[in-house]
C-alpha cells in the first residue's frame, strides 16, 4: 500500500513545480489535481510528462489521495485562494483523522487563514497558511517559505518545508516558523506590498532615465546592471537591466512594445488595507497600488493629456548617483513602513514575530531577494524592539548621505511634471515624521469646531480633552475647559 511523505493538491504552476522541488529533496509525492481542466486529465499529464520515472503517485479522487498518506497526513494545497480553498477543506474534512495537517500555499487572506486554523481545531486537524514566494522558478529551485498556524503541525512538516526552501550562503533555509493563526499569510502579504513598492520605484527610476536624461535601453540596462553590482543588488534590478535590453521578434526592444498598463492581483492592496487596519502610515506601497490602478485608467489620461498636455523628454544633465541615492533612500523607507506594519500587527495579534528572521528567509528565494535585507536583519539583530528601521545606525547615515540627491531629483521630476508618487510618498513620510510642529493642530481645531470632537493643550498633559465654544453658540463652555478623559471621535 502507497504511504507517500505529502500530498499535494493543484498542479498548476506552482504546485506542479514544488511537487518536483520536494521529490528531487527525496520525499515521494501523492499528487491530485480536480479531474478535468479542459480536455485533459492533468494528474495523467503530469505523471506521464514532467513527473514521469520519478517518486510520485498519481490519484484521481481525494478518499485516494489520503489513503495513499503515511500518518500524520500532511496535504499542501496550491489552488485558486479564496471559496475553492474552503470547499477543498471541506471535502477533507470527513476523509482525515485527528492530528493530520492540511497546508494552504497559496495568496490566501490572512483573515481566511486565522479563521481556518480555529475551524481546524474544532476538528482535531491542524492548519498551516505559508507564504510561498518565488514564481515559478523559486517553487522548483528553491523558493522563501513562511509557514504559520497551527503550530503543533510545525515539527511535521519542518523538514519538508526546510529541504525545499531556497539557502542562503552558509547553508540555512529561508524558511522558518513565523507564527499562529494568520500570522505566515500576513507575512507574505507584506512581503507583496514591499514588492509592489520595489518595482514601482524601479518604474519610476526608468521613468525618469527615459524622459530627463534621453538614455536609450541599452544605455538604462548597463546603468541598472551597474547599480546591481553594489548595494542596490536585488533580484528585480537585475532583471529590470535583462528586460531594458530584451529584443522582440522583429529586432525592436520588447519593453517598448508593451502597453503601459499594470495588472494586479490584489495582494499590495490587501497590504494597504491592513496598514490602515492597523493605524500604520504604509504610504509608499500604497502609492504603488495607486500608481498600478492610474496606470489602468486609459480614457482619462487619454483625455487629460489632450487637455493638461503630458510629459515631454527634456534632455538635461542629471547626477546618476543621486538618482541611485534617491532610490536607495526610497526603498529603506519602503522596508521601514513594511516592517514597522509587521510589528504593529504582530503585537495586536499576539503573534511574536521575528523580524530579524523574516528580513533573513526573504534574503533568497523569493521576488524581493536583496542583499540590503541582510542590513535589516542585522538592525533587529542589535534592537529587537526597534520602533523604526529608520532609527537604527545604519539606515540613519545612509538617509542623511542620501537626502541632498533625494530633494533633488524629487524636486527636477516635479518642475518637470513627471508622476514619481512613491519616491514622493518616501520623502514626505521622512519629512512628516521628522516634523516638531505638524499642522495637526489646525486640523484637531477644525474637528473641535465644526464637531466638538475634542483636543489635546500643549500647556496640559496628553490624555486631557478639551472643547471649545469657538461660535459662542455651541455649547456650555464659553472658552474652554476640560472636558474629558477621552477624545470626542
Ligand atoms: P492558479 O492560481 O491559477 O490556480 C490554479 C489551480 O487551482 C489549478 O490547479 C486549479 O485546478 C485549482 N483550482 C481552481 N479552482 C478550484 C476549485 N474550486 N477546486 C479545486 N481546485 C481549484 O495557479 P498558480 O499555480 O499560479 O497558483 C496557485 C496558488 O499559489 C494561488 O493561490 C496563487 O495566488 C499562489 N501563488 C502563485 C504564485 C505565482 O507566481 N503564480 C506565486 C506565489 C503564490 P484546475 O486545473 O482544475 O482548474
Amino acid at each position: 500500500m502507497q504511504s507517500s511523505d505529502i500530498g499535494l493538491i493543484g498542479l498548476a504552476v506552482m504546485g506542479e513545480n514544488l511537487a518536483l522541488n520536494m521529490e528531487s529533496k527525496g520525499f515521494s509525492v501523492s499528487v491530485y489535481n480536480r479531474p478535468f481542466a479542459g480536455e485533459e486529465q492533468v494528474v495523467e499529464r503530469f505523471i506521464n510528462g514532467r513527473g514521469k520515472d520519478k517518486n510520485f503517485f498519481g490519484t484521481t479522487s481525494l478518499p485516494e489521495l489520503v489513503n495513499s498518506l503515511r500518518t500524520p497526513r500532511k496535504i499542501m494545497m496550491m489552488i485558486k485562494a479564496g471559496s475553492p480553498v474552503d470547499e477543498m477543506i471541506e471535502q477533507l474534512i470527513p476523509l482525515l483523522s485527528p492530528g493530520d495537517i492540511i497546508i494552504d500555499g497559496g495568496n490566501s487572506d490572512f483573515h481566511d487563514t486565522d479563521r481556518r486554523v480555529k475551524e481546524l481545531y474544532q476538528h482535531k486537524l491542524y492548519f498551516i497558511g505559508t507564504g510561498v514566494s518565488g514564481g515559478e522558478l523559486g517553487a522548483l529551485h528553491g523558493p522563501s517559505l513562511m509557514p504559520g498556524g497551527a503550530p503543533e503541525a510545525w515539527p511535521f512538516i519542518k523538514d519538508i518545508f526546510q529541504s525545499i526552501a531556497a539557502r542562503l550562503e552558509d547553508g540555512s533555509p529561508c524558511c522558518e516558523w513565523i507564527g499562529p493563526g494568520g500570522a505566515g499569510h500576513f507575512v507574505k502579504t507584506v512581503h507583496n506590498g514591499i514588492e509592489y513598492g520595489d518595482m514601482q520605484l524601479i518604474a519610476e527610476t526608468y521613468h525618469l532615465l527615459k524622459n530627463l536624461t534621453g538614455m536609450d535601453n541599452e544605455k538604462m540596462s548597463a546603468l541598472f546592471a551597474e547599480w546591481n553590482t553594489g548595494e542596490l543588488n536585488s533580484y528585480l534590478i537585475d532583471i529590470t537591466s535583462r528586460i531594458l535590453r530584451f529584443k522582440d521578434i522583429d529586432d525592436t526592444y520588447l519593453l517598448d512594445n508593451i502597453r503601459d498598463v499594470a495588472g494586479q492581483k490584489g495582494t499590495g492592496k490587501w497590504a494597504a488595507m491592513a496598514a490602515l487596519d492597523e493605524d500604520e502610515p504604509l504610504t509608499l506601497i500604497t502609492e504603488a497600488v495607486y500608481a498600478r490602478l492610474l496606470s489602468a485608467l486609459v480614457e482619462e489620461r487619454k483625455k487629460a493629456t489632450e487637455r493638461y498636455g503630458s510629459e515631454e523628454a527634456k534632455i538635461m544633465s542629471i547626477d546618476l548617483n543621486k538618482l541611485q541615492d534617491a532610490l536607495y533612500a526610497a526603498k529603506i523607507v519602503s522596508y521601514a513602513q513594511g516592517f514597522s506594519l509587521m510589528q504593529k500587527a504582530s503585537v495586536r495579534y499576539e503573534w511574536k514575530l521575528d523580524l530579524g528572521t523574516i528580513a533573513r528567509i526573504w534574503r533568497n528565494g523569493c521576488i524581493i531577494r536583496s542583499i540590503f535585507l541582510q542590513k535589516i536583519t542585522q538592525a533587529y539583530e542589535a534592537q529587537p524592539m526597534l520602533k523604526n528601521l529608520l532609527f537604527d545606525a545604519f539606515f540613519t547615515q545612509k538617509i542623511k548621505e542620501s537626502q541632498d540627491g533625494w530633494r533633488r531629483i524629487v524636486s527636477e521630476a516635479i518642475l518637470n511634471g513627471l508622476a514619481i508618487p512613491a519616491m514622493c510618498a518616501a520623502l514626505n513620510y521622512l519629512d512628516g515624521l521628522r516634523t516638531v510642529h505638524s499642522p495637526a493642530n489646525l486640523i484637531q481645531a477644525q474637528r473641535d469646531y465644526f464637531g466638538a470632537h475634542t483636543y489635546e493643550r500643549v500647556d496640559r498633559k496628553p490624555g486631557l480633552f478639551f472643547h471649545t465654544d469657538w461660535t459662542g453658540v455651541g455649547g456650555r463652555y464659553h472658552l474652554w475647559s476640560i472636558y474629558s478623559l477621552k477624545p470626542n471621535r
